[in-house]
C-alpha cells in the first residue's frame, strides 16, 4: 500500500483571488497559503512533492505540526469523509435585538413569548439612553424563565452594580458599557466586560468589517456557504416596536403592537436577504476569507445593488492589503462596476500592479 497525505476534514481551503486561506474550524484560527498549494489541499489526496513542489519543506513540516495535514495509506481514504455543509438549526429566529430608551413602549412580555415559541436563542439588549436601574432590571427579568440561551447589555456606564447583575442574570454572557473614560475588556464570573469610551451607542457604527472581527468556526462557516452571515434569522424591534431585519435598516415588517413576529418574518422581502450569501457578493466573492467575515447588507457601497460590497471593507482581495498596509489601494482602482454585472476586475492592471507588490 502507498503512503499519500490528506488535509483533515475541519480544516477547509478556500481560495481567494490572489491568495488562499487554510480555515482551522476545530482550532478556530486560519492560515494564509498560496493558491497553487490551495488546489493541492483540495485534492482528496496528495503527494509529499506535490506539497513541496507547491511550497517548501517548512510549510510543509507546519501543515503537519499544525494538524492541518496527515498521513495515511491510499486505501484508507475514504474512510475520511468531508465535512457536511448541510445547515440545519431548530430556529425559525436565531438572534433578535432590542432597543429600549428607557421603559418598553410594547408589551415585552408578549414579545419573550413569541420569541421562545420561534426558537430564539440570543438576544442583545441595547440602551440607548440612560434608563433607571430599576426599568433594566424589570427588563431582564422577563427572560428568566425564555428559552434565551445568552443575553448581550448594551449600556451605559454606572447604571447597574454589574457584580450583582451578572449574578443576578446568568444569562448575561456579555456587556458593552459606553460612556465610560477608559477603553477595557475584563471578564466578570464568566461575562465579558467591555468597556468603551464612546459617548452613545451609535448604530451607524455597525457594519465594520476588520480582520479583528473574523469568526473561524465551523457554525460561522457552515452558515455563510448557504445564508446572509449577519441577517440570517436575526430581527430586531427598535424603541418604538418597528420590526426589521436589523436596527439600521430603513425596510419596516409592521409594528410590534399590531404584528407579530411571526406574521413579519413570513414576509418573503423579510427572508430574502437571509438568502445573499458572500459568494453573491460583488468582490467578497474573490476574497480568501469570506466565509469568516460579516456580510453588512445595510452599509453598503452601492444601494441600488442588493448584492454591493460592504461599504466598510478595507480590504482589497485582488491584492492582499488592508488599508493602512504599504501598497494599499482601493477595490475601485482594480476594476469596474455596473449595475447590471457588478464589480468586474481588470485582470491585466491586477496582474500589473501585484507583480510590483509581491515580486
Ligand atoms: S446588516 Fe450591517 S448594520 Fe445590520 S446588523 Fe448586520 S452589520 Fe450591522
Ligand atoms: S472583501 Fe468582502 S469578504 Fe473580504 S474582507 Fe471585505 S467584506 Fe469581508
Amino acid at each position: 500500500m502507498s503512503e499519500v497525505y490528506k488535509t483533515f476534514s475541519c480544516c477547509i481551503p478556500i481560495s481567494g483571488y490572489f491568495r488562499s486561506v487554510i480555515y482551522d474550524l476545530q482550532h478556530k484560527e486560519f492560515w494564509i497559503i498560496s493558491n497553487t498549494l490551495c488546489d493541492v489541499l483540495k485534492k482528496d489526496f496528495f503527494s509529499d512533492i506535490e506539497i513541496i513542489e507547491n511550497a517548501n519543506q517548512e510549510i510543509k513540516t507546519g501543515l503537519i505540526q499544525n494538524d492541518i495535514i496527515f498521513k495515511c495509506q491510499i486505501d484508507d481514504i475514504p474512510l475520511f469523509p468531508p465535512l457536511s455543509t448541510e445547515y440545519s438549526i431548530p430556529s425559525k429566529i436565531k438572534s433578535c435585538i432590542l432597543d429600549f430608551k428607557n421603559a418598553p413602549t410594547f408589551d415585552l412580555e408578549k414579545v419573550v413569548t413569541q420569541l421562545d415559541s420561534l426558537g430564539t436563542i440570543n438576544l442583545q439588549i441595547r440602551f440607548l439612553e440612560k434608563p433607571k436601574s430599576e426599568e433594566v432590571i424589570n427588563i431582564l427579568s422577563q427572560f428568566d424563565n425564555s428559552l434565551i440561551y445568552s443575553i448581550e447589555l448594551i449600556i451605559s456606564n454606572n447604571i447597574l452594580d454589574l457584580e450583582s447583575i451578572i449574578k443576578q442574570f446568568p444569562r448575561i454572557t456579555s456587556i458593552i458599557l459606553w460612556n465610560c473614560e477608559k477603553c477595557s475588556i475584563k471578564s466578570i464570573n464568566n461575562c465579558s466586560v467591555i468597556s468603551t469610551n464612546e459617548s452613545f451607542v451609535d448604530v451607524s457604527q455597525c457594519g465594520c468589517i476588520e480582520k479583528e472581527l473574523f469568526m473561524c468556526s465551523q457554525d460561522n462557516y457552515i452558515e455563510a456557504l448557504n445564508f446572509n452571515s449577519c441577517l440570517n434569522r436575526k430581527i430586531a424591534i427598535d424603541c418604538e416596536g418597528n420590526i426589521k431585519n436589523c436596527p439600521s435598516c430603513s425596510v419596516l415588517f409592521g409594528n410590534i403592537n399590531n404584528v407579530s413576529l411571526d406574521h413579519a418574518l413570513k414576509h418573503l422581502e423579510f427572508q430574502n436577504i437571509w438568502m445573499i450569501t458572500k459568494d453573491m457578493v460583488d468582490v467578497c466573492k474573490d476574497c480568501e476569507f469570506r466565509y469568516m467575515c460579516i456580510d453588512c447588507r445595510v452599509y453598503i457601497k452601492n444601494p441600488r445593488s442588493l448584492t454591493s460590497q460592504p461599504l466598510k471593507c478595507m480590504y482589497n482581495p485582488y491584492i492582499s492589503k488592508w488599508k493602512g498596509e504599504d501598497g494599499y489601494i482601493p477595490v475601485e482602482e482594480c476594476g469596474t462596476y455596473s449595475l447590471i454585472d457588478g464589480f468586474k476586475v481588470n485582470k491585466d492592471t491586477v496582474d500589473s500592479i501585484n507583480t510590483i507588490l509581491w515580486k
